[in-house]
């Protein structure tokens, strides 16, 4: 586990939000649960012990927040549909590599000699583009707020230099839609929301405020260090005890109350709100965005007509732990027939998924 930059600040703060939570729970019989939006926070709450430290005062449910866990099954299947061209190369970010699909993972394709590469960037996709001019360069673009400005960032490129070869398969989300989408349809029980840290940096703390104002229901967004975590959820549980909810901002080093304007601008200028299927929740309307027309040729679901099939159900619960529903224990195949060398589902794949936090720092054999 990871030492906090400042011990005893984290272990009297530590203190005092297991008194209020355990106080609030005699008074009320409730346990204050909250939901981290975000999957970098269910990662660093594993890795700091802060999610161990609070068991049995306060339960930390992950959410919907990282984005290989919620990229639909589908997607993947296209993408390795798409690979089976010699003429095409096929361009992901890393964790995606190894997301199983129906039949296959990209990895697997990759092993059997389709042209799938790793980059760091959507930018590297665009260099690689350039520099194979008879082949066609598809970049797989899955990612929240935060990363769809860097996406909007290569399809301002490849258009500033009128790139023929160059095309994005977009499976973007967007943050709001799905958490009302978590409190209408899938009733999930949470006090509050522990919310996320870089996809605010985009939206602020504004873009928050339907949860107060709809549900009634608090949030704290915070940064990712053990101080910051603990205060973020101590806000919580007071604001909680209080039965006054509001939106607090518990990382004004970089969160602005209006986000960041000029990559909300750069997002929507090359990108328009749709529909969007998320895996295990569904499709979500308006809950991701797609490459705006006047870009059109630079969108792979339009370039090239892939149809796959339904995909088969399985075992894997990913899609109740991204609402909340389940945790990795829960599963069957935790740890036995699903861990970090042999994943069953994206949870346990990704550096940000419910699954492969616990399976590295919190199971119990
Ligand atoms: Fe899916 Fe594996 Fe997590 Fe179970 S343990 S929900 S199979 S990723």
């Amino acid at each position: 586990l990871f030492e906090p930059q400042d011990p005893a600040v984290a272990k009297k703060l530590a203190q005092k939000l297991i008194h209020l939570a355990d106080s609030y729970r005699e008074r009320t019989g409730i346990m204050p649960t909250f939901m981290e939006v975000c999957g970098s926070h269910t990662m660093a709450l594993a890795r700091t012990g802060v999610k161990l430290i609070l068991q049995g005062h306060v339960r930390l449910l992950s959410g919907p927040g990282c984005p290989v866990c919620v990229t639909d099954q589908k997607q993947i299947d296209a993408m390795i549909e798409l690979a089976e061209s010699d003429d095409r190369i096929v361009c992901t970010f890393g964790d995606m590599i190894r997301v199983p699909g129906s039949k296959r993972s990209l990895q697997s394709a990759k092993t059997e000699g389709r042209d799938i590469r790793i980059v760091y960037s959507p930018l590297d996709a665009v260099r690689i583009a350039e520099e194979n001019p008879d082949r066609d360069v598809v970049f797989l673009g899955v990612g929240f707020e935060t990363t769809v400005p860097v996406l909007a960032a290569a399809l301002q490129l490849a258009y500033k230099k009128q790139l023929k070869n160059f095309s994005m398969w977009a499976t973007t989300k967007l943050v709001q839609p799905v958490l009302r989408t978590l409190l209408t349809e899938k009733h999930v029980k949470i006090n509050g929301f522990l919310l996320p840290g870089h996809v605010s940096i985009v939206l602020g703390q504004h873009a928050y405020q339907f949860l107060v104002d709809e549900f009634q229901m608090p949030g704290v967004i915070s940064g990712f260090e053990t101080v910051e975590m603990l205060s973020a959820i101590y806000q919580l549980v007071k604001m909680l005890d209080a039965d006054h909810p509001a939106i607090m901002n518990n990382y004004k080093s970089v969160v602005r109350e209006n986000g960041n304007p000029a990559a909300q601008k750069l997002m929507f200028d090359y990108f328009e709100p749709c529909d969007e299927a998320w895996r295990g929740i569904g499709m979500i309307p308006q809950s991701g965005l797609d490459i705006r027309e006047k870009y059109a040729a630079y969108n792979a679901k339009k370039k090239f007509k892939i149809e796959v099939g339904e995909p088969k159900k399985t075992r894997c619960r990913c899609g109740d732990m991204i609402c909340g529903l389940a945790t990795p224990e829960e599963c069957i195949l935790f740890g036995k027939a699903c861990t970090p060398l042999h994943p069953v589902g994206p949870c346990m794949v990704s550096t940000e998924g419910a699954c492969s936090a616990h399976y590295a720092y919190m199971r119990k054999d």
